[in-house]
């Protein structure tokens, strides 16, 4: 069947209308800040205290764009008598952006969560060695990294969050263990006082009754002249002293 003369353009009119009455979807960046998707891959963000320099990353990065300098340090023992350790200290952590191709390779194979996506996307350089960015950069780019999403209602609780828990509820229980050992020896100190403080009210009551017994009896007594007994009779065959009256 042959087209209707003019259809064509009838179409052609029909698309443009229905263009021109549509909202635009044109951002007006760098005016307006764009909406990327959460796991937009930017940079690399480091999150230094975690990285142990295991050299990981660095030995599988296809690109090998990873330069990561660090010497030993010598730690002390932590309880007297232990052994001394020897630890690695970060001295360099840089990425040429400028080689690096966005696999994630170095992200997905850090066992201890030091490097993260970023969404940051502003890091544009007039020359090109300037794409080298060092640790502080990267750990500039670590405060915008995004807070994971949700986990699915069913999902398995992560590893460390259980650990965590579990070291918590440890915690929490010695905590209470202790606080329960310490109220109960309280409670047996006060209970040893009061009883103390009982017996020594009984010898308070006692001690009248049993004074007078502890006395000697006034027949035993020595006879000392006082108004308690009679005075001593005068010797009348003894002779008077040169003085004596
Ligand atoms: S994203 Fe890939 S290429 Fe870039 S630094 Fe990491 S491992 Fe290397
Ligand atoms: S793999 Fe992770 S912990 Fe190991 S050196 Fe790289 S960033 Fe540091």
């Amino acid at each position: 069947m042959a087209p209707i003369p003019g259809s064509g353009l009838a179409k052609g009119l029909a698309v443009t209308l229905r263009t021109m009455t549509r909202k635009t979807v044109t951002e007006q960046y760098p005016d307006a800040q764009p909406e990327l998707p959460p796991r937009t891959r930017g940079v690399i963000g480091l999150f230094e205290e975690n990285c142990t320099v295991c050299m990981l990353c660095a030995r599988e990065c296809p690109d090998w764009c990873i330069y990561i300098d660090s010497h030993k340090e010598t730690v002390p023992p932590a309880a007297p008598g232990g052994r001394e350790r020897s630890r690695n200290v970060l001295d360099r952590f840089a990425i040429d952006f400028s080689l690096c191709m966005y696999c994630g390779i170095c992200i997905e194979v850090c066992p201890f969560d030091a490097l993260f996506w970023s969404p940051e996307f502003e890091y544009a350089e007039t020359d090109i060695r300037d794409l080298t960015h060092e640790r502080d950069k990267l750990r500039e780019w670590m405060w915008t990294v995004p807070a994971p999403p949700a986990l699915d209602p069913g999902a398995e609780e992560p590893k460390e969050i259980a650990a965590a828990r579990k070291s918590a509820e440890k915690l929490a229980a010695a905590q209470a263990e202790s606080a329960a050992q310490s109220e109960s020896a309280a409670q047996a100190e006060s209970a040893a006082q009061a009883e103390s403080a009982d017996q020594a009210e009984s010898a308070d009551q006692v001690q009248p009754q049993t004074e007078p017994a502890a006395e000697p009896p006034s027949s035993a007594r020595p006879h000392t002249g006082t108004a308690a007994g009679p005075e001593p009779e005068p010797d009348t065959n003894r002779k008077p002293q040169e003085g004596e009256s």
